[in-house]
This record gives C-alpha cells, sequence and structure tokens, in this order.
C-alpha cells in the first residue's frame, strides 16, 4: 500500500527533528487540488526546495515592499509538516502564491493531487497525500468555529487554538470502513458511480458517530448491498490523506440470503465475482486493490 515501508520512515512530530538533508515545500491550490512541482513527466516530478521559494518571495518582497509582506511580516512563514527519512517537507499558505509573481518565474507546473495515487515516487506519493490532509486542515479552520476570530498554531503540539476564546481544534481524520463480504468463493465488487476511478471497488463507507467500527460494516453492507454479514474480522489499515481517512479494511461472511439489492443511488455496479472472474493485479497503492487481490489469489482472509 501507498504507506507501507514508509511507516519506520515518517516522523509525525511536531517540531522538525535533527538530521534533515533537504526540506521540500508542498505548494497546494485549494479549489481544484492542485500541487505545483518544478518539472514532470508521465509518472515522476520534483518537487520545488523549500529555500528556493522562501528565498524568491522574501526577494521579491523586499522589492516591491522594502521587505514587508501583504501580511506585515518580512518574510514568508512556511508550516513544517513532518519528515520522511531526511526529508523534511512544508507547506506554505496559498496567499503567497497568488501574491508574489516570482513562483510565475519560477515556472512551476502543476499536477492533479490524483497524480499521487500512482507516480513513480512513493515517498512523493504519501507525502503529497498525508501534506494535503494537513494542509485542507489548515485553510479550512483560519477562524475559531465558535467565536470567530483568529486561530494560532498549537504551541507544543499539532492543533490550532482561537485567540480569543481558547477553542482548540486538532487535525481532522475520517475513519471509514472497506469492506470485503464473501460468499464461498465469490466476493462482492462494487463501482461507484459518478466518481473519476472506475475500478474495481469494496463496500465502503464512513463511522457514524456512535457506531463501532463493526456496527459500521454491518450498516453500510446493508444499506449497499440489501445483505447481512456475519464473521467480521478486521484485516489492515490504511492513511488516506486524499480524502482525509484512516480507512480499515475488513473482511466477512453472507450471513442468510446472497441476493444483492444494490443501492441505486452510491452504486452503479455491484456483483457476486469467482476468484476466478478477478483480473486486478497487485499495485502496492491501496486497501481496497490487496483486499481484492489477497481474495483472488486464495490467500487466508
Ligand atoms: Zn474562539
Amino acid at each position: 500500500m501507498i504507506h507501507e515501508d514508509l511507516e519506520s520512515k515518517l516522523d509525525i512530530s511536531y517540531s522538525v527533528p535533527e538530521g534533515i538533508k533537504e526540506s521540500k515545500v508542498l505548494l497546494y491550490r485549494y479549489i481544484d487540488k492542485a500541487v505545483y512541482v518544478k518539472q514532470k513527466t508521465d509518472d515522476a516530478v520534483v518537487l520545488p526546495d523549500l529555500e528556493e521559494v522562501v528565498k524568491a518571495i522574501a526577494e521579491e518582497a523586499e522589492l516591491v515592499t522594502g521587505g514587508k509582506l501583504s501580511d506585515g511580516s518580512s518574510g514568508p512563514e512556511p508550516i513544517y509538516l513532518f519528515t520522511i527519512g531526511e526529508t523534511a517537507f512544508y507547506t506554505l499558505a496559498e496567499e503567497y502564491l497568488t501574491a508574489y509573481t516570482s513562483l510565475v518565474a519560477m515556472n512551476l507546473a502543476t499536477v492533479e493531487l490524483r497524480f499521487f495515487r500512482r507516480s513513480a515516487d512513493r515517498v512523493y506519493n504519501f507525502a503529497a497525500a498525508t501534506g494535503w490532509q494537513l494542509y485542507k486542515w489548515y485553510v479550512e479552520n483560519k477562524f475559531c468555529g465558535r467565536c470567530s476570530d483568529y486561530m494560532l498554531p498549537g504551541k507544543t503540539e499539532r492543533s490550532l487554538v482561537c485567540s480569543k476564546c481558547g477553542m482548540t481544534v486538532y487535525p481532522k481524520i475520517m475513519p471509514a470502513v472497506i469492506v470485503g463480504v464473501m460468499n464461498g468463493d465469490k466476493i462482492l465488487i462494487t463501482r461507484y458511480k459518478g466518481r473519476a476511478y472506475k475500478g474495481h471497488a469494496l463496500i465502503a463507507g464512513f463511522c457514524e458517530i456512535g457506531e463501532t467500527a463493526e456496527d459500521t460494516v454491518r450498516r453500510e453492507v446493508m444499506e449497499e448491498s440489501g445483505l447481512r454479514v456475519k464473521n467480521i474480522r478486521y484485516y489492515k489499515s490504511q492513511p488516506w490523506g486524499f480524502d482525509q481517512d484512516l480507512l480499515m479494511g475488513f473482511y466477512c461472511d453472507v450471513d442468510g440470503s446472497d441476493e444483492i439489492k444494490m443501492d441505486k443511488g452510491e452504486l452503479s455496479e455491484a456483483v457476486w465475482l469467482d476468484r476466478t472472474e478477478i483480473d486486478d493485479t497487485f499495485e502496492n497503492m491501496s486497501l481496497t486493490n490487496e483486499m481484492i487481490v489477497r481474495f483472488k489469489e486464495g490467500e487466508q482472509v
């Protein structure tokens, strides 16, 4: 999966660790989920170095306004995100991108965030997705939801704290389940309606308030397929920053009737596929793909 082999290298602590060899900046465009890059090919990009971006903005500010940025500060303030191996990743408020032509002069190109679902660089894939999750949270929490004053970064932990009333918010992580419903040598395969991803999927959905993950499994399977399930067993989890999710994979067996009553609002297809009818191959990216391929290959699930 996209995050595997990286867990041991990821340092998500709030302060920059020692021994950093390079610092990259993840510049996002919120409106269309785009990422600014220095170079791109069909399956790889070069992310800009933090230093060159900060320098370009500061130099332009010096030229234009005598060293002060529009917010009164003397230089851009990068937000440290996390470190993977010896590379630290930062982000920068989008306002810097629109206000300063120096970044235009750097000839930055853009790629869709989705590009990082299958680029050749596994570190960048994970970094771009997880960076997006944090960036989106920062953008969407500029003001306090209780008293509408400014939110400021927490001093000792990753949080945003209201400058007036002290209300604190933490990064948003939405728990969701992916469910492999089995019926002997068959598994319930779905396709989602109205989404860019057209490949095979499994039943999936977000946990509701007050539910256990197992409750979510039972409810989502019933809502999307009309089936009852038993023998719910946890398989694995996957952080999925593209959609701010923490995905939890479960396998289970159909209980009673195997007649599918598909939710036509959510799905375009829901069918039982025999192991021999599945043509998916292992992509080492998504939990859904891994669960389908494990079943196809007859591994213990
Ligand atoms: Zn407040």
